[in-house]
């Protein structure tokens, strides 16, 4: 079995889990850029390596939005990642990569400030479920602008689109023809 890769029948148990209540994790959303799993290199060569995410290509500047209310255990802005918001929610882990904005060190702590996005995000903050907490950019290893999500349950990589997948499964079955559900967008 591949790293983190959940079987269907997995995702099926998943979405008793009130999976409606998550939020897409972007505004704007123009395509998946690269699913996650093994894939030829981006930066170009004959090797292949491990995409632990998934990319979502949007508009540089749109708004980023907290898939699951959680906690705020990280923001960095030094490594391939770019600069980023880790998020612990119960046993599951999401990581926002490639963010505009940088870090920033202040007596009360850490912040990852995007000024001109009107965003702070402070490390130890409490975040609601579909809160904007940054914005769609280039920082990082990357050739465009794209979110890159990472998902870990128990500290095991999940691949996203299963989520994802769930998540549409299970807002489908709560929507009535009068009162769709939107992505909160
Ligand atoms: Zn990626």
């Amino acid at each position: 079995m591949m790293p983190g890769l959940l079987l269907s029948s997995q995702a099926q148990d998943l979405t008793g889990l009130g999976w409606e209540l998550g939020s897409f994790p972007v505004e704007n959303f123009q395509t998946y850029s690269s699913p996650f799993g093994y894939r030829a290199s981006p930066t170009g060569g004959y090797g292949t390596e491990f995409h632990n995410g998934l990319d979502f290509a949007a508009p540089e500047g749109s708004y980023i939005r907290n898939w699951w209310a959680g906690k705020v255990i990280e923001v960095s802005d030094d490594t391939a990642c770019g600069t980023l918001v880790r998020v612990q929610s119960g046993a599951w882990q999401h990581v926002y990569c490639h963010m505009k904005g940088q870090v920033e060190t202040e007596p009360r702590g850490r912040v990852m400030v995007d000024r001109a996005g009107g965003v702070e995000i402070w490390q130890g903050q409490t975040l609601a479920t579909g809160m904007r907490i940054g914005r769609v950019g280039m920082t990082g290893r990357t050739t465009g602008p794209h979110l890159h999500w990472t998902l870990r349950h128990q500290g095991q990589l999940v691949n996203p689109g299963v989520v994802l997948q769930a998540m549409a499964e299970a807002q489908q079955a709560v929507t009535t023809p009068e009162s769709p559900v939107t992505n909160q967008g």
